[in-house]
């Protein structure tokens, strides 16, 4: 898939070595560039002079913790995006994360995959206007004119189709999962509004539409994890 896209390099603040490793490797792994550090201290020593065009970030942490470190960042007026990783019963520090100027978070355990996705999808939002076009093999997608062809076929999609596809193209064939289409294309953030449904019935319209009259399927269902756009099965 082709997106002008430059390498990410993430600085790592995670206190648990084992995770900040299995972090640094993943991330590796895909071609991007890490910096692990284990406080926030370590952090702030690390940060002048450096950019990074991530920071993934642990909440509890010995010496100073996570938000003070994210807050005193923002008061500096650096915005790098940050994705903060909170326990599962940390849905007050999340909001407190969120409040401080996170631009996402993750609730730990957490899957791989979907902390790349976050990653990216933060970028994004923060610095990924600049992109126009998305060529998936002979899928094309012009995001100022908000078209779509196919092997030259030009496809007509519905505003929330649109919107989809290009979720799914900016993944670049990472799996996206349910959950994730109902904050970021439906803008839901409830989790007791239940969207797959719905989802489900605009993912088969766009399969219909962008697919089925061709022979390489590339809109995929990856059973109980969600969908990825990608030409390789
Ligand atoms: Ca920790």
């Amino acid at each position: 898939m082709k997106i002008k896209q430059q390498t990410m390099r993430i600085l790592v603040v995670e206190d648990d070595l084992k995770v900040a490793a299995s972090i640094e490797k993943g991330l590796n792994e895909a071609g991007w560039s890490v910096l692990p550090v284990h406080s926030a201290e370590a952090a702030e020593a690390a940060m002048p002079g450096q950019s990074f065009d991530g920071i993934v970030l642990d909440l509890g942490l010995p010496g100073k913790d996570g938000i003070t470190f994210l807050k005193e960042l923002r008061e500096r007026g650096d915005v790098t995006p940050v994705l903060i990783l909170t326990a599962r019963d940390g849905i007050e520090n999340r909001v407190d994360g969120l409040d401080a100027g996170a631009d996402d978070y993750l609730v730990k355990p957490f899957a791989f995959a979907e902390l790349m996705a976050r990653l990216r999808a933060v970028e994004r939002r923060t610095k990924g206007r600049d992109v126009t076009q998305i060529t998936l093999r002979d899928l094309d997608i012009d995001l100022i004119g908000r078209t779509v062809t196919r092997n030259g076929d030009e496809i007509e999609l519905t505003q929330r189709e649109f919107d989809l596809l290009v979720y799914l193209a900016q993944a670049r064939g990472e799996v996206v999962s349910r959950e994730m289409l109902t904050r970021d294309v439906w803008k839901i953030s409830s989790r007791a509004t239940p969207m797959d449904n719905i989802i489900d019935v605009h993912i088969s319209h766009l399969r219909d539409k962008i697919d089925k009259p061709y022979d390489t399927r590339l809109l995929q269902t990856i059973r109980g994890v969600g969908f990825a756009l990608r030409d390789t099965p």
